[in-house]
Parts: structure tokens; sequence; C-alpha cells
């Protein structure tokens, strides 16, 4: 009844559930939790290749991935915008390897106080409760299924469908045996937005990674980054740290009413992504591991698990 199962519906699994039905295959969509319980749903998710090596590979999803959102921007896809950046920087000042996949990467003539000096450029962002719920209606309006099921063990869907897409972000530690992928701890703090509408970032602040992404009602404001750290539980301290660290950087946060905080397990992999065909089972595709750049990657990864599905199935429409 399916040509491809795809395990996992965070912005992954519904990416390549898109991109798959787009080249003409039936599909069915595995997941174990509703959108509101998996990491994307807690993403900043501001396209910024962060924690990622400078690999030509990565750097081809990213800049796909940019290209998409920038035109899905323009058509007015719900939850997505292009976001004006300043990022703060505490060291080197030359351009980075991405800064080719932006439009208008530049480094600014500002030097503030404790910084090296101050990129721009302009990104896509995605408001990820909008947008996750955008993506699986469009996963649905094409004729795919939604099955709620928490798997034991990828080959629990084996009759499903021919083909099998392994997109289960941390939860591919147990389920591809990956002793190589590991949580790393982000938090947020959501504010109602005071009118600001660029997104500010200063990665290496000495007490603490720091970022200020404005959406339409609220800020995102971050972060933390912690590898290995996996309770989820509220810490006023880290939170409050988050707020001051913020509002040192953008003082119109001062009397910002906060609407919430958040944490999420970012899916961090030892050596980077896994996207490629099981070594042992070609019709079982990886793709997981994202760490922080899930939504950063998530279209470029779609198109390759999608090049590699319909290399298998010749017949399906390209
Ligand atoms: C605070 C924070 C801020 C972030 N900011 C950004 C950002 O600005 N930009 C960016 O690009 N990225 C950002 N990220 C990273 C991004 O959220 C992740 O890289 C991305 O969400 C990973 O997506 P995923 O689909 O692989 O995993 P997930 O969203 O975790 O989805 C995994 C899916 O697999 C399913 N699953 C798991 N186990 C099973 C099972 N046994 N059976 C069936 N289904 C199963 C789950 O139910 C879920 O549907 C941020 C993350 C955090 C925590």
């Amino acid at each position: 009844m399916y040509d491809v199962t795809v395990v996992g519906a965070g912005v992954i699994g519904l990416s390549c559930a898109i991109r798959l039905q787009e080249a003409g295959l039936r599909v069915a969509v595995v997941t174990a939790d509703g959108p509101d319980r998996t990491t994307s749903w807690v993403a900043a998710a501001v396209w910024y290749p962060t924690h990622t090596a400078a690999d030509p590979r990565v750097l081809r999803w990213a800049r796909a991935t940019y290209d998409t959102f920038t035109e899905q921007a323009g058509r007015g896809v719900p939850g997505v915008s292009l976001r004006p950046t300043r990022m703060r920087l505490r060291g080197s000042t030359a351009t980075p390897w991405w800064a080719v996949a932006t439009a208008d990467f530049t480094l600014t003539p500002d030097v503030p106080p404790g910084c090296t000096g101050v990129w721009s450029f302009t990104v896509p962002a995605a408001e990820m409760p909008i947008y996750l719920n955008w993506q699986i209606q469009r996963v649905a309006a094409a004729g795919g299924t939604l099955i709620r099921r928490r798997l034991e063990r990828l080959d629990d869907v084996a009759d499903l469908a021919p083909v099998t897409v392994n997109a289960t972000g941390l939860a591919a530690r147990h389920l591809a045996d990956d002793p190589g992928v590991h949580p790393a701890r982000g938090r947020i703090v959501l504010v109602r937005n005071p009118g600001l509408t660029t997104s500010i970032r200063d990665e290496d602040h000495p007490d603490g990674m720091t970022y200020i992404h404005p959406r339409r009602q609220d800020v995102v404001l971050g972060g933390t980054f912690e590898p290995h750290q996996s309770d989820l539980a509220p810490d006023p301290d880290a939170e409050r740290a988050i707020l001051d660290r913020c509002t040192a950087l953008e003082p119109a946060l001062a009397d910002a009413e906060v609407l919430g905080t958040a944490a999420g397990l970012r899916p961090v992999r030892d050596g980077g992504v896994r996207l490629e065909a099981d070594p042992q089972n070609p019709s079982l595709i990886h793709v997981y591991g994202h760490g922080g750049a899930g939504m950063t990657l998530s279209w470029g990864c779609a198109d390759e698990v999608t090049a590699l599905v319909t290399a298998l199935r010749p017949g399906a429409a390209a």
C-alpha cells in the first residue's frame, strides 16, 4: 500500500515525507510522539549551521535548505519568515565557510565592547509549532498517513513498505544501535515581543551562548548547549541567566513579559549527520544526528534522501 515508511515526524522526517511525495511515492509516517513532544517543536529554528563541520556535503544541505525556506517565505508558507541577523564576534572575523549559502553576508564596521566585530546576514526562520502543523497537513493533503506508534525496532514496520527512512533523531542511538548519538540540552525563554525584528547572536559570550530571535508575537531567548544532559525539568537559575544575558544585549527586553520556558534535547552525533543507506540493509535509509542544525539542514537532507530512495525504486517519478 505504501512505497516508503518514514519513521519520525520531526522536521527531518516530515521534510523527507513531503519530498518523497513530490517524487510520486506513497508515504506513511510513523511517530511515537505528537509534534509538540518532538525536539523540533522546541527549536528556535533559525537557519544557522551551528556546531557543524565545514564539509561540502553539509554546505550543500545548508544551501538547499536556505533556498527552499527563502522560497517558502516568499510565497507565505505559515510560520516562515526572513530575519536580518547581527552576529557578535569574540574571535576571528574571517568570513565563515557557510557565508556563501546566504544572500547578503557582510562584516559590519561595528565593534561592540568586548567583541572583535559583527557579521550581518539575513536568514530564514520558522515558528515551529505553526510550521510543523503545516508540514503535517501537507503530508496528509498529498495522501500520506500519520501513524502514532512507538517502535521497539526499525524492522517493526518492515511489512508496511519496501523502504524505510529512519528519521528518529536522538532515538537513533538505540534504534540504529549508534553509540555516537547523544543529547545536548538546550534551554530557551519565551517573552512577548516588544517590537524587535532583528536576530542577535553572541554564540561565544563568555557567560554562555546567547541569542535573541524575534518571532511575530514572541521572542525566543537562548540559550544553552549542554552535551550529555537530558533532564528537561525547568531550571530557574539557568533561565534567569539567559534573560539577563539577552537583556544586556538588547535593553528593549528589560520589561518584556515572560511567556514561558522550554528545554529540548538536540540529537548530536559524533562525526555529524548520518545520511546513508544501511550497509546491511540497502532499503533502510538513515537520516539522523542533526544536533543544533536540524531546521538548517532539513530540506537539503530531504532532497538527498529522496534521491537515494528513488534510485532504489526506479519506477517512481523523479
Ligand atoms: C533549544 C533548541 C534550539 C534549537 N534551535 C535551532 C535552530 O535555531 N536552528 C536549527 O536548525 N536547529 C535548532 N535546534 C535543533 C533542532 O531542533 C534539531 O536538530 C531537530 O529538531 C532534529 O529534528 P529530528 O526530526 O531529527 O528529531 P525530532 O524532532 O526529535 O523528531 C524525532 C521523531 O522521531 C520519533 N521517534 C523517536 N523514537 C521513536 C520510536 N521508537 N518509534 C517511532 N517514532 C519515534 C519522535 O516521536 C519524533 O517524531 C534547536 C534545538 C533546541 C533544543
